[in-house]
């Protein structure tokens, strides 16, 4: 039997869908968008949705090239203009409305993207982890995915397993992963769940509408880390990204999204000009460039997004609806959760 909160969740999602789809007109009629940039964060792209019926990456997180076309035409279309965090720190006509475009982890099939950049002629931003290119090592999240799935472990207990995993250093994780895993389970099984190469990086940074940035050297969750393995973590992947690439990232994305007030100092002392959080939200122009910026982001997700995109835009995230909806039934169905799995 379905357990109630995955049965609430598929209720939540039904009607977050729908309420996007009616509440977006209305409400972005009474109140535009100007002097706000919106920042959007992908992970993998699909070539086809076949490609993500073989599971050889976590769905969740990732979208077809289409989607992502569709993505990239529904705020061009909206008069929205595409930049790259370089343009925070020049001047930028604050009373636009603003996108931008945020690839996580570095995997290859990012490379997919490039042609939509080109035939948009937008920039994007490609945040890369320098381990997994450099040992060209799968990402630990899609171990556990690709593996507990062949399993038949249901997508709960997956989802668990990764985020019971996240307090950690990347030595504890990468020891799980080998343990349970084996030592050959890093090794990627296709195009769809591989990090890029290092000619993939070089030839990717050439391109003159891919920004690279920064994910730290091992995906570090850094607020697990001293201060001084936070210093180490950014600047070997600075180190690694410069000799390969010539280029010296000004941008980081967190790993996971994850900081403190300690990350951000380190961050700022580095010489690192722009931060990007996982924290949902719209963020106000003009920005103080004076300082880090640290930018918010919304997660991209694999919806339609003529529906989902509204939401993104009224400031909602798909986790802070469900929450918000979650509570309100739960309420009502309090007895039957307590007694169901947490
Ligand atoms: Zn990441």
């Amino acid at each position: 039997m379905q357990p109630i909160n995955e049965k609430i969740n598929n209720v939540a999602r039904g009607l977050a869908e729908t309420l996007g789809f009616l509440f977006n007109p209305l409400l972005l009629s009474i109140k535009g968008e100007n002097s706000q940039l919106l920042v959007f964060y992908f992970h993998g792209l699909y070539q086809s949705l076949g490609q993500r019926d073989l599971n050889h990456i976590d769905p969740q997180k990732n979208m077809t090239v289409s989607q992502f076309n569709d993505f990239v035409d529904y705020f061009l279309n909206l008069n929205y203009t595409f930049i790259r965090p370089e343009d925070l720190l020049a001047d930028l006509d604050t009373h636009n409305r603003y996108v931008m475009i945020t690839f996580d982890d570095g995997y290859y099939n990012n490379m997919l993207a490039l042609p939509i950049l080109e035939k948009f002629n937008i920039p994007a931003v490609f945040f890369i982890t320098a381990d997994n290119v450099k040992e060209n090592k799968a990402f630990w999240w899609d171990v556990i995915y690709k593996h507990r799935t062949k399993q038949g472990v249901s997508g709960l207990q997956i989802h668990n397993e990764q985020e019971m995993l996240k307090v950690y250093k990347h030595d504890h994780i990468s020891n799980y992963i080998n343990k349970n895993f084996g030592e050959e389970s890093s090794i990627p099984w296709s195009d769809i769940d591989r990090p890029l190469t290092l000619q993939e990086v070089k030839i990717l940074a050439k391109n003159p509408f891919a920004v690279i940035g920064n994910h730290t050297y091992h995906h570090a969750l850094l607020p697990n880390y001293e201060k001084n393995e936070i210093e180490e973590e950014i600047a070997r992947s600075n180190d690694f990204l410069r000799s390969l690439t010539g280029i010296t990232p000004i941008s980081i994305a967190f790993p996971n999204g994850y900081y403190n007030k300690l990350v951000l100092e380190v961050v700022e002392a580095a010489g690192f000009r722009i931060a990007f959080s996982a924290v949902p939200g719209k963020n106000n122009l003009p920005v103080d460039n004076s300082k880090l910026i640290c930018l918010k982001r919304f997660m991209s997700n694999n919806n339609n997004i003529k529906n989902y995109g509204s939401f993104f835009r009224l400031g909602y995230t798909p986790g802070s609806l469900f929450s918000k909806i979650k509570e309100s039934l739960h309420a009502e169905h309090k007895q039957e959760y307590l007694t169901g799995i947490r």
